[in-house]
């Protein structure tokens, strides 16, 4: 049940009498006639006629209250001004596929929007104003805690969440991983849990999302209206300067390892769009993230500029003496590393190529005093 508060009648009765645009907002139409007033919505019917005093008591009827307060929120709350924040908003609660009193019914529970690694459930109070909480995608169903009045020290001993209400607590939370390592890439998938933002308005909702993800709502929204400016790899490279502008020699075929290696899910939670160049798509995957990422970013550009480096060495042929379970053992190595698993192969599981007993045993027995792998040397001619 909404109770309509007598402020937002008010608005109601400004917007009227004030000279603007009658209303027609998601199912409610409402306009100051010759006649009177008229009012209608799909479940309250239609009046018409109605004298102020009318229309007073009209906004209050239970199939008319909803999408009162719902054009109030939307329309005197959030208003216009900032185009990406609301586009969100109204994302957050489905409002271009729902009707009022079916959003309304559904914001009771909750509503749930996946962005990255958190989660945003936005919910509806008595009069019809949304409440937004968000969390670490893994911290579904977790109690809150306290609030966290002094982010630095969070209550060790809880199992709640940690509670905040500042959008700016959310820069500490995303500067660090579970292990105590700097993130460089903010949509990288090593966000912490045990927080949440339990009870923020739609402003401070969306500055949190950007701190946690800068720029995501922006870019999703440009995407959305068609109007996300894509700057490809070509173009990104050949605008470089100084120790960077190498990047510009790198192949084609290393775009791609490049892509491969640093933006598929496993790696980076934003979608990629840029391109080789426009109308050449690169073949790497480019995720499935809700939000898109515009063009590479300074973390794959400075890689790229050491396998730009990398790739200007001629590849030479090498004799190694290895056993063939030692040849596995290395590409189980690499696969482990390039995988992020090293820290979950147990000490004991000697299967593992990647154990560190069994790398080290391989280690001392194919490397030399010098650290060569079988005994020869990277550079023959240079013994
Ligand atoms: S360039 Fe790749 S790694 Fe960087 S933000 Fe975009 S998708 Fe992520």
């Amino acid at each position: 049940m909404t109770d309509v508060r007598d402020e937002q009648i008010e608005a109601l009765v400004e917007q009227l009498t004030s000279g603007s645009d009658p209303i027609d907002f998601d199912g409610l139409h409402a306009a100051a006639t010759e006649d009177g007033y008229a009012l209608s919505t799909p479940e309250g019917g239609e009046y018409e006629g109605l004298s102020e005093a009318d229309l007073r008591a009209a906004a209050g009827d239970g199939g008319v209250a909803p999408y009162v307060t719902n054009w109030y929120y939307w329309e005197e709350v959030v208003g216009h001004r900032g185009r990406h924040r609301r586009a969100f908003l109204r994302h957050a609660e489905a409002a271009h596929e729902q009707t009022v009193p079916e959003r309304y019914a559904a914001l009771e529970d909750g509503m749930r929007t996946e962005w990255g690694e958190v989660v945003v459930t936005a919910t509806l109070g008595a009069h019809g104003e949304r409440r937004y909480e968000i969390r670490h995608t893994d911290d579904a169903g977790v109690d809150s805690g306290p609030l966290n009045v002094d982010s630095d020290t969070p209550d060790a001993d809880s199992e709640a969440l940690d509670r905040y209400d500042d959008p700016l607590d959310a820069r500490e939370l995303a500067t660090y991983d579970d292990r105590g390592r700097y993130r460089p890439l903010k949509s990288a998938p090593s966000l912490v849990s045990g927080w949440v933002f339990d009870d923020l308005d739609g402003r401070d909702a969306v500055e949190t999302l950007d701190v946690f993800y800068p720029a995501s709502v922006a870019n999703w929204n440009r995407e959305r209206e068609g109007d996300l400016d894509v700057t490809h790899w070509r173009e990104t490279a050949e605008r470089q300067t100084g120790i960077y502008d190498i990047v510009e020699d790198l192949p084609r075929e290393a775009v791609e390892w490049v892509a491969q290696a640093c933006c598929v899910d496993s790696q980076c939670l934003k979608r990629r769009e840029w391109q080789y160049e426009e109308g050449d798509d690169l073949a790497a995957d480019g995720g499935a993230g809700a939000f898109p990422c515009r063009e590479p970013c300074s973390l794959v550009v400075a890689a790229a500029r050491k396998w730009t480096k990398l790739a200007e060495e001629e590849t030479h042929t090498y004799e190694f003496e290895l056993t063939p379970s030692e040849k596995e053992q290395i590409e189980a190595i690499i696969d482990a590393v390039a995988d992020g698993r090293v820290d979950e192969i147990r000490e004991a599981d000697v299967y593992e190529g990647a154990n560190r007993y069994r790398t080290r045993y391989l280690r001392a027995k194919r490397f030399d005093d010098k650290g060569n792998l079988s005994g020869t040397p990277t550079h023959p001619n240079e013994e």
